[in-house]
C-alpha cells in the first residue's frame, strides 16, 4: 500500500463504520448521509491519484448537496482508458471483463486493500440472502475459468468471490463447456438431500445447464439448492427467457426453488444488487442506483426507464465509484418494498440497443 494521504485515512474510517451498518435497514434519507462523504472522499482520492480521472472531473467543483450531484464516468471508459490510482507496483491483480469476442474488454487494477474489500463486502451482502454456512456447491461454469495466474476475468472473480460460501466445490462443465454429466450426478448423488449452492452466470445455467437437461431428457432432484446467478438477461432475451420462465424451469428441472439474481458489474466488483423475494433488485448500504434519461443525463423518476448509474463505496485503487453503465433500468421505489429491505429497489430491462444479436453457442466468452 501507498502512502495513505488524509482524504484516503477519512474514507477508511469512514468505510469502517460503514461496514457495521446494516446491510438493507438503512431508509434512503440515513443510507445517504452515511454513503455520499464516503462518495465524496473517493471522488477527491481519485482527482489527486489518477490524472485521467482528474481531467474528466475537474470542472466539477463541489460540494456535492446530494450523491447524484457527484461526477460520473461512462462505463467504456475503463475499455478506453487504463484508469488506476496507484503505482504500478502495488498492482496486486488486473481484472479483466471480458466483454463479446468483437469488443476490447475493460481493464481494472486492483491493490490488496481493494481486493480484501471486495470479497469482505460481497460476503456480508450474501450472507443476508444465503445465510452463513458453507455448503456443497456446484458451480456452472469450466474450471479452465480460473486457469490464468494474476489475470483474473469477470467470471472468474465472481467464482472466486462466492466460493467463499462453498466447501468441495465442483464444476460442472468441461472445457468445452459441455455439461460433464458424471461429475453431475455424482454431486447430487451426494449430497442431493442436504442444502447445496450453485452458482453461474444466467445465460451459462441456462443455455448449457438446463437446456443440456432438456436435450437429454433429464431432471436433477435438488430441493435444498440454492441458485445464485448473475450477468445479465441481453442473451436470453434474444431466446425470450424472462426471470419467470428461467425460475420455472429451473424448479421443473432440478427442484430449485431457491433462487436469486444478483446484478453487478465487473467494474464494481463485490458491491451487487441482489434479487429479493419479491424479485426486485434491492441497493446495499454500500451501493446505490440512480436512473438517467439516456438523452439529457437528467434524473429519472420513479418507474421511469433510464440509463443505470451505479455508485460503489469500495473501489480506492481505480476510479469506478460511479460509473454509469449501458444498462436501462426503473428504479421501482424506495424504502417500501413489501419485502421489507429499506433504500432504492430497482429492475433492469436490459442494454441500450447496439450489440449483436447471438445465439447460446458462442457466446460463453462475454460475462
Ligand atoms: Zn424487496
Amino acid at each position: 500500500m501507498g502512502d495513505i494521504t488524509p482524504t484516503l485515512q477519512q474514507y477508511l474510517n469512514l468505510f469502517e463504520e460503514l461496514l457495521q451498518a446494516p446491510v438493507y435497514a438503512l431508509p434512503q434519507i440515513d443510507k445517504e448521509a452515511q454513503l455520499k462523504p464516503i462518495i465524496e472522499l473517493l471522488h477527491n482520492h481519485h482527482q489527486f491519484h489518477c490524472q485521467e480521472y482528474n481531467n474528466i472531473t475537474h470542472q466539477f467543483d463541489g460540494p456535492a448537496k446530494a450523491l447524484d450531484d457527484l461526477p460520473f464516468l461512462a462505463v467504456r471508459l475503463f475499455k478506453q482508458l487504463k484508469l488506476s490510482s496507484i503505482a504500478s507496483h502495488e498492482v496486486f491483480k488486473v481484472l479483466q471483463s471480458s466483454g463479446t469476442t468483437s469488443q476490447t474488454p475493460a481493464t481494472l487494477f486492483l491493490d490488496r486493500a481493494t481486493s480484501a474489500r471486495q470479497s469482505k463486502v460481497l460476503v456480508k451482502i450474501m450472507q443476508q440472502s444465503i445465510g452463513k454456512q458453507r455448503l456443497p456447491m456446484l458451480i456452472i461454469d469450466s474450471p479452465a475459468v480460473l486457469d490464468k495466474k494474476n489475470q483474473y476475468s469477470a467470471r472468474g472473480a465472481g467464482i472466486q468471490g462466492l466460493a467463499f460460501f462453498g466447501r468441495d466445490l465442483t464444476y460442472a462443465l468441461d472445457e468445452n463447456m459441455q455439461p460433464n454429466w458424471p461429475v453431475i450426478e455424482a454431486f447430487v448423488e451426494r449430497y442431493g438431500k442436504q442444502p447445496v449452492l450453485i452458482f453461474g452466470f444466467t445465460f451459462m445455467v441456462w443455455c448449457y445447464f438446463l437446456q443440456g437437461l432438456v436435450e437429454r431428457g433429464k431432471a436433477l432432484s435438488l430441493p435444498q439448492g440454492i441458485l445464485l446467478h448473475s450477468g445479465g438477461w441481453k442473451k436470453l432475451e434474444d431466446q425470450k427467457v424472462d426471470n419467470e420462465q428461467f425460475k420455472k424451469t429451473l424448479d421443473n428441472l432440478c427442484g430449485i426453488s431457491q433462487c436469486y439474481n444478483f446484478y453487478g458489474m465487473a467494474e464494481q466488483v463485490g458491491s451487487v444488487f441482489v434479487e429479493c423475494e419479491d424479485g426486485h433488485l434491492h441497493c446495499p448500504v454500500f451501493a446505490d442506483v440512480i436512473t438517467r434519461d439516456p438523452y439529457s443525463l437528467k434524473i429519472c423518476g420513479i418507474g421511469q426507464q433510464g440509463l443505470v448509474q451505479s455508485i460503489s463505496a469500495l473501489p480506492t485503487s481505480y476510479p469506478g465509484h460511479s460509473i454509469l453503465t449501458e444498462d436501462l433500468g426503473t428504479i421501482l421505489g424506495i424504502d417500501d418494498c413489501t419485502c421489507g429491505r429499506k433504500g432504492k429497489y430497482f429492475s433492469i430491462q436490459g442494454r441500450l440497443p447496439k450489440t449483436e444479436i447471438r445465439g447460446c453457442s458462442d457466446t460463453h466468452n462475454a460475462s
